[in-house]
């Protein structure tokens, strides 16, 4: 035994980092133990090739919540933003964009009714998002509820659905079970922008626009945005691994140790309470209580061993759905790309290739027998047009996240991965004519990959699907909804608890909040 801590935290994804910012601030001694070379988890910069680097991971930060940035000064620990505020274009190959830009939106293609329609849309779909957006920072009350404050809490939760008014309540609880397909068909005609707009429920999930609860995944999205204050869609300066390099600094000031290069082997179980980590190398260190910012997979079926747990539990972690669709995209480009219907002036923008509803929905099809989508729909950013600190000598970085990718675990993984980042590159050249020319690396992540690089169950984007089975009193499933289970002094603190995954950081202080109220006058 080496030694020993109150509070050790598995993992440093930047959940992981949060938490054990706010327990270490609580003045509780805190080690963090990141298997990775590197911290920040899906949160991460990593070099691709000499002088050009890019986000490896997420890559566009929306949702995390301005308080938390305040809360833990993240800005005097480093963060700045190379872009805030970002628009959103939908692209096409004839060059037929729309251009997103708050409320309102604007393309040749639009007909005024749509223009009209999307005001509406979006005004209504906020007011939906103020039921979710209470909801986010809070620990998920018991649905048994034993105590007054709990009482409360579920009221609030009532009270945040009557508040809409009693048409605005009917209609939030007609559409809330709804696929987002439907939903888009009673208020838009035109197909580019209804497909622009659904690709903000679908990033991500392992869904399209026509699975039941598409509309869930579009609020929780929406009730995110307004959490963050005014950086809207944003980059921060040096990629996403500088948030988390951000949170690192706030943790260690606060008096946190974080460890990398240090995997968890094992989750020590003693008398149903957990006592501490084994790691890899065999070292063994205590603490009154273990948090894993792992994901909810390989918490309770790698790191805690069987024989601690009921079977009809591990039934439920082995039924969580955790199968990512989503891939990412990297390119190192000799030169700014020049996309159709795209100003030299909007290249910071976040372009969205998804033709139609219908053209997403082809896409998802092959995933569902693990084959690869002919036309992927893509989210694509250029980030060095605003943060020259990723690249050298006028090259740019390129980044897109790409779905629907099966999770292929084939032996014709790496002729598949190759063929369909020929299609990708085919696909942005009719989209970016000379594109390909301008490319000096290209790297193509499926989900497999993304669970190699991050750890990541199934490599899913949320650890664990979005959806109304897995959703705040059941995330990840009932039994683990306020963040710890049937083993004693474990807790979760990862995306694969309330409220789930982006880059938003809020199921780290959630957690942080559940760990210091249960410990309350021990450790
Ligand atoms: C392709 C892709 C694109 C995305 N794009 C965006 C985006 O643009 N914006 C956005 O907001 N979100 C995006 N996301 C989602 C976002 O990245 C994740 O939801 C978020 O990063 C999850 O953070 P986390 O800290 O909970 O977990 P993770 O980031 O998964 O961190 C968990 C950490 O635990 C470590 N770990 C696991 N097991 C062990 C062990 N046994 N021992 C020690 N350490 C261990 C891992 O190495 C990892 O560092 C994207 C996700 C993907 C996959």
């Amino acid at each position: 035994m080496t030694s020993r801590y109150q509070h050790i935290v598995i993992g440093g994804g930047h959940n992981g980092l949060v938490c054990a910012a706010y327990l270490a601030r609580a003045g509780k001694s805190v080690l963090v133990l990141e298997a990775a070379n590197d911290i920040g988890g899906a949160a991460r910069t990593r070099e691709l090739a000499p002088g050009a680097s890019v986000s490896s991971g997420a890559h566009l930060l929306y949702a995390m919540p301005a308080d938390l940035i305040r809360d833990l000064k993240l800005t005097s620990h480093g963060l700045t933003f190379s872009a805030k505020q970002i628009k959103t274009l939908s692209i096409s190959e004839s060059g037929n964009t729309i251009t997103f830009d708050g409320n309102t939106i604007a393309g040749v293609s639009l007909s005024e009714e749509d223009k009209v329609a999307f005001g509406r849309f979006s005004t209504d779909m906020q007011r939906f998002a103020t039921v979710l957006r209470p909801i986010l920072n809070k620990i998920p009350p018991r649905i048994s509820i034993e105590t007054w404050s709990e009482r409360i809490e579920l009221a609030g939760l009532g009270w945040s659905l009557r508040k809409l008014g009693r048409f605005y309540m009917r209609e939030f609880l007609r559409i809330i079970g709804m696929n987002f397909y439907d939903l888009l068909d009673e208020y838009f005609t035109n197909e580019q922008l209804k497909a622009a707009i659904a690709m903000d429920a679908l990033l991500g999930s392992e869904w399209a626009a026509r699975s039941m609860g598409s509309v869930l995944t579009y609020l929780c999205r929406q009730a995110g945005y307004s959490h963050n204050g005014a950086t809207g869609l944003s980059l921060p300066q040096g990629g996403m691994g500088a948030l988390s390099r951000s949170i690192a600094s706030a943790a260690k000031a606060a008096g946190a140790e974080i460890r990398t290069g240090a995997k968890v082997k094992r989750i020590l179980v003693e008398n149903l309470n957990a006592v501490g980590v084994e790691l890899d190398n065999g070292e063994q260190i205590l603490a009154d209580n273990v948090i894993s910012n792992a994901d909810p997979k390989q918490t309770f079926l790698k790191l805690v061993e069987v024989e601690h747990l009921d079977t009809g539990f591990v039934r439920r972690i082995r039924n969580i759905r955790s199968s990512g669709k989503a891939g990412k995209l990297h390119l190192v480009l000799k030169g700014a790309p020049k996309f159709n219907g795209v100003d030299a002036s909007q290249l910071g923008s976040r372009f969205l290739v998804a033709p139609s509803l219908d053209d997403i929905e082809l896409a998802f099809n092959p995933s569902k027998y693990k084959e690869y989508p002919k036309a992927p729909v893509l989210e694509i950013t250029v980030p060095s047009v605003s943060d020259q600190s990723l690249v050298k000598d006028g090259q740019h970085v390129l980044s897109a996240v790409v779905q629907y990718l099966p999770y292929d675990d084939s032996e014709q993984e790496d002729a598949n991965r190759a063929a369909c980042l020929d299609n990708i590159l085919n696909q942005l050249e009719r989209h970016a004519p000379g594109i390909k020319a301008l490319v000096v690396k290209a790297e193509l992540l499926t989900p497999r990959d993304i669970e190699r690089e991050f750890g990541m169950t199934g490599g899913h984007w949320h650890h664990v699907e979005m959806v109304f089975e897995s959703f705040l009193f059941n995330r990840p499933v009932a039994a683990l909804s306020r963040y710890a289970g049937p083993v004693g002094n474990l807790y979760l603190c990862g995306a694969g608890s309330h409220p789930g995954g982006n880059v938003m950081g809020l199921a780290g202080r959630n957690a942080a909040k559940q760990v210091l109220e249960s410990t309350k006058g021990g450790n």
